[in-house]
């Protein structure tokens, strides 16, 4: 699954999201990548495969080791191949805005469209990208919100002969504006060039805690990414967001109603944290049952139009539909889910497929003919 991780402190932020990311690698992931603010901008690096090839292309980046404000992603795709340019964060067309998300956005063509239309382009095939361009497109047009000045308060000015003060672009409002457009989950964090302190999230469906630090905030998916910094978090619900900066931390609902949220200590070791609570990761796992097949089918499974859809291999379906034979490569429960995968495999398409230990596969030299899918 896939991992979020925020910072926003005074320290550099690089090493903390990296740190972060590493802690979240456990739940398994495609692709990475990290956006700083530094100097008044945007700096992005992104990169397919393992959190090992990010750092790798991070090595003498000066800016982006230099901010103290920044998100990171590890993603599990569900639109789009796992490709660089579908890593998270995604950015607007400024690219002052940066996103990382975590969920399935379900209306995202049709805003998409609204988008492109209003001459925004998209650089990825992900449903994630349109929380970029969306939120980016509230706030550079923030004065068409509804607090803008009222009819009577212009025509005041213009007696009065006063000239209206430019009221403030307002990031959080923007991130509000643009929830409220989406059908779907998420978990997500925002940084700002414009606001180069400021660092934004909000959830739902889609876990995301946050550790308060002496001066500093830390936001993740998962508290394994927090408990090295801080025992003390927040927990934030469905429809809640967190707007965090120099002055300290606000929560508010998505329809700006302010909540105010404990403060929670964590009481568990990091590797209590990773078997949540259950004696063991066997039982951790039986447990997570539903719940992963919940997440795996969800955005994947259309109902309504009784179709299934694999975002992560839909462009390799031409050559999928020649396959003559499977081969699984696992460990552990993965290896005996991949059994269950080989029983239904042959059962319901009649392909021969096998499952091996992937620790051994690595070292063999297989026979793999054409037309095999390992
Ligand atoms: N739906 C998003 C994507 O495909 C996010 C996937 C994830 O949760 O990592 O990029």
């Amino acid at each position: 699954m896939c991992g979020i991780v925020g910072y926003v402190g005074r320290k550099s932020a690089k090493p903390i999201l990296i740190e972060g990311l590493k802690r979240l690698e456990y739940r398994g992931y495609d692709s990475a990548g990290i956006a700083v603010v530094h100097d008044g901008r945007l700096h992005v690096c992104k990169s397919a495969g393992r959190i090992t090839g990010l750092e790798e292309r991070l090595d003498g980046n000066a800016e982006i080791q230099a901010g103290a404000v920044g998100v990171a992603h590890t993603r599990w795709a569900t639109h789009g191949p796992p490709t660089e340019e579908n890593a998270h964060p995604h950015t607007d067309c400024t690219g002052r805005i940066a996103v990382v998300h975590n969920g399935i956005i379900e209306n995202y063509s049709a805003l998409k469209q609204v988008l492109e239309d209003k001459g925004h382009t998209f650089g990825s095939d992900t449903d994630s990208e349109v929380l970029a361009h969306l939120i980016s497109e509230f706030y550079r047009n923030d004065e068409n919100d509804d607090n803008a000045p009222s009819e009577r308060q212009v025509l005041r000015d213009n007696i009065t002969g006063e000239t209206p003060v430019p009221r403030p672009r307002d990031l959080a409002r923007a991130v509000q504006q643009a929830l409220r457009e989406v059908a779907g989950t998420y978990g997500l964090a925002v940084v700002c060039a414009d606001e180069p302190g400021m660092i934004i999230a909000a959830r739902k469906g889609s876990p995301l805690i946050i550790g308060v630090g002496a001066d500093e905030y830390i936001v993740a998916s998962d508290a394994s990414a927090i408990v090295e910094h801080t025992v003390n978090v927040i927990y934030l619900n469905d429809n809640e967001m967190a707007v965090m900066d120099e002055t300290g931390l606000r929560t508010l609902t998505i329809d700006n109603v302010p909540v105010s949220k404990q403060v929670q200590q964590i009481e568990w070791s990091l590797e209590q944290i990773a078997l949540g609570g259950f004696e063991h990761f066997m039982l951790k796992e039986i447990f997570e049952q539903p719940e992963a097949l919940r997440n795996s089918c969800r955005g994947r499974l259309d109902l309504r139009e009784n179709r299934i859809q694999l975002g992560g291999i839909a462009h390799l379906s031409r050559e999928l539909v020649k396959t003559r034979r499977i081969v699984l490569t696992a460990c552990g429960t993965a290896w005996h889910a991949g059994l269950i995968g080989e029983y239904l495999f042959e059962d319901l398409a009649r392909i021969p497929t096998e499952v091996e230990y992937a620790s051994e596969f690595r070292y063999r030299n297989p026979i793999i003919e054409n037309h095999t899918v390992v």
